[in-house]
């Protein structure tokens, strides 16, 4: 992962290495690299020029009289920016409410229907009561999926085939849960292959129906900028509280886990790696995300 990003980002940090100070041209020099290496990884254009004219400004404002050599200085400089782009603290997972409910949105193939049944598993192994929900009303494959998800991770899964309103089938969900003793309701969302109304209004209606304490975003981080502009485009309308990044264990250039939180201003909370159930799926740190990018 991100390979491509960490070679080029070490490289220019390495060409400092023989310097004996940081000066004007040195800076300069690096930065550039820099700044290509984030652009060819697709991370936004904006967010890629403020962050090394940041990371210059940094560079040549500490203070080189003390004993820290040029490459040091800048790999220190580069990982505190890095993480700090990526939104400094984690931002845990928690969500509140009896039950607790998780709405989950995101485009049609992001690994949404996935992403819910990992999640189930690692809710059930905290010692939650979980009630997944199949709330799309258009693909009754997404409902199969779900429920086959269910039956491998012992959780159950709340169907109702015939109602064709998602909003009325997440509030009976939430009901059921509450008769049910469960502890947390996670609805997953019926997905489109781009950005519409239709799937926006609709959206935003479950989340009116049923308040959720955290509504989830989930993102294909494969696919760079336009990950970003579909965040951007859900987060206008629902507010999400946090982003899920899936497939992170393609040939990922980056982009989106670089950019997405300047530009869409809410946290990463999870990445998902791999198709299957027992693949990771891991808090995000973005202190941790940081030092593995720079090697
Ligand atoms: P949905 O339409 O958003 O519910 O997406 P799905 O959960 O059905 O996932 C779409 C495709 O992506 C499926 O083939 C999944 O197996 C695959 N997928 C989901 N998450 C990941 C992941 O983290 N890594 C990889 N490599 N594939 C994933």
């Amino acid at each position: 992962m991100f390979d491509n990003l960490s070679n080029r980002i070490d490289r220019a940090i390495k060409n400092l290495k023989g310097e004996g100070s940081i000066s004007e041209i040195n800076v300069a020099s690096t930065v550039k690299e820099i700044r290509r290496a984030l652009l060819e990884a697709d991370v936004n254009f904006k967010v890629a020029k403020e962050i090394t004219n940041e990371i210059r400004e940094q560079a040549l404002g500490e203070n080189i009289l003390i004993d820290v050599k040029p490459g040091q200085l800048f790999t220190k400089i580069v990982s505190d920016k890095l993480t700090e782009l990526m939104g400094g603290e984690m931002t845990p997972f928690s969500p509140q409410g009896s039950p607790a409910t998780v709405l989950i949105s995101g485009l049609q193939g992001s690994g949404k229907t996935t992403f819910t049944g990992k999640l189930g598993a690692r809710l059930k192994k905290q010692g939650q009561q979980v009630l997944l929900v199949a709330a799309d009303v258009y693909r009754p494959a997404a409902i199969d999926q779900l429920e086959t998800l269910g039956e491998q991770i012992g959780v159950e899964v709340y169907t109702e085939r015939e109602n064709k309103n998602p909003v009325s089938i997440a509030e009976n969900a939430v009901k059921h849960a509450k008769t049910n003793g469960k502890s947390i309701v996670v609805v997953d969302t019926a997905g489109r292959l781009a950005v519409d109304e239709q799937m926006m209004n609709e959206i935003e209606a479950v989340k009116k129906a049923i308040n959720p304490s955290e509504t989830l975003f989930v993102v294909d981080s494969m696919t760079g900028q336009d990950a970003v502009n579909t965040a951007k485009a859900f987060n206008d309308r629902l507010d999400f509280d946090g982003v899920v990044l899936t497939k992170l264990d393609g040939d990922t250039r980056g982009g989106a886990a670089l950019s997405i939180r300047r530009v869409v201003e809410k946290p990463i909370k999870f990445i998902s790696t791999g198709e299957k159930l027992d693949n990771t799926l891991d808090e995000f740190h973005p202190d941790r995300m940081a030092q593995r990018i720079l090697g």
